[in-house]
């Protein structure tokens, strides 16, 4: 009962606070992004005077749940009953990433699961458990998920934390122009978080992943680095398939059109114009468009002449449909961009999901 009223607690003062914790990052934060020093935003999350009691009870009332602990009265383990790993991954993606590198030496909780948006996401108690009990936690960073700080702040982890994005160099949105703008938006425009739609950035990310889980379990380090080496192998083949799956799209036909801006790596790695989005934002947050963007966007799918738009997994679809038809223009296949399917749905894994994508982009455009 008391866990409860702390978990209540917990969540009551988290939906109280201010929405800093996903203010945009700094126009400066260009490169890579450190994941253990917070952004000076987010340093508003610390609980006021009034609340900080409440919080501060999370961490002890929490610790007696026996069901969500490494369980160290058990006997010590053998070679064949070794205690798996409890790893967390802020989303779906992500989450595909690290099983495929951890394979069977760890219990990976993914929090934003297959089918949600993980830019509006809004954690719950038991979110809070599984980064309390995680030995690492893994999150792709670039504002993406930036609950997460105050998520593993409130739960009084100890977890080690990896941002994946770290190393790899960060677009920034705004890859549409209004008309009559000058075509150069350098150095404007938020940073871009979807660098797994560039299949070269998950290879990398793969790399982060297996580098920190040997340096967390040294005896597994052989088994992550076969599983990475296995695993990119098969990702090197995916972007390779890509590649050649464009080719049959007429280079004028390599347009895109879809919700918000989650396709900017992809459109940069495999050569898509992104002639506009419904919401101008690299994420779902922004503000619901204008009758006057609409129509701003309409103009330019007809006058580029963009034959199919898309919606996404994440995103409504009804303003994509009223896009598409004052347009002229089809809707194509739904594509998965911020999450994968649910399992059996088919891009239910993340090559799974690359490949439906370019499936559905390919045929749709290739007319
Ligand atoms: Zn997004």
């Amino acid at each position: 009962m008391s866990l409860l009223v702390s978990l209540t607690l917990f969540v009551a003062c988290g939906a109280s606070l201010p929405p800093a914790t996903v203010a945009p990052p700094s126009p400066t934060a260009v490169g890579p992004i450190v994941p253990t020093a917070p952004a000076p935003a987010l340093t508003v999350a610390t609980p006021t005077p009034s609340t900080l009691p409440a919080t501060v009870a999370l961490a002890p009332t929490l610790t007696p749940v026996p069901t969500h602990t490494a369980a160290p009265t058990k006997p010590v383990p053998t070679s064949t009953a070794v205690p798996k790993i409890p790893l967390v991954a802020s989303f779906s993606v992500l989450g595909d990433l690290v099983r495929n590198v951890a394979g069977d030496r760890a219990d990976v909780v993914v929090i934003v699961g297959p089918g949600q948006d993980t830019h509006t996401f809004e954690p719950a108690p038991s979110h809070a458990l599984a980064v309390r009990d995680a030995a690492v936690v893994f999150e792709n960073g670039a504002g993406f998920d930036g609950w997460l700080q105050r998520l593993y702040v409130a739960s009084g982890s100890r977890a080690r934390r990896v941002t994946v994005t770290e190393g790899i160099t960060l677009q920034r949105g705004g890859h549409t122009h209004a008309e009559g703008e000058a075509e150069s938006h350098e150095g404007e425009g938020e940073l871009d978080p979807h660098v797994w739609q560039d299949v070269r950035h998950a290879i990398h990310m793969v790399g982060t992943i297996r580098d920190a889980l040997a340096a967390h379990d040294a005896p597994g380090a052989a088994v992550y680095r076969a599983n990475a080496d296995r695993y990119i192998g098969e990702l090197r083949e995916l972007d390779a398939w890509v590649i050649a799956q464009v080719a049959t799209v007429p280079e004028p036909r390599r347009t895109l059109v879809m919700n918000h801006e989650s396709l900017g790596y992809f459109a940069s790695r495999y050569g898509f114009a992104i002639v506009g989005t419904v919401l101008p934002s690299v994420s779902t947050e922004a503000a619901e468009p204008s009758a006057s963007d609409l129509a701003r966007l309409v103009r330019r799918i007809r006058s580029v002449g963009v034959p199919v738009i898309f919606a996404e997994n994440v995103a409504n679809t009804r303003v994509i449909e009223r896009v598409a038809r004052e347009a002229g223009a089809r809707v194509g296949p739904l594509l998965y961009t911020d999450a994968l399917a649910r399992a059996g749905a088919g891009a239910d894994t993340y090559v799974a999901m690359m490949r439906h994508n370019v499936g559905a982009i390919v045929t749709a455009l290739r007319g």
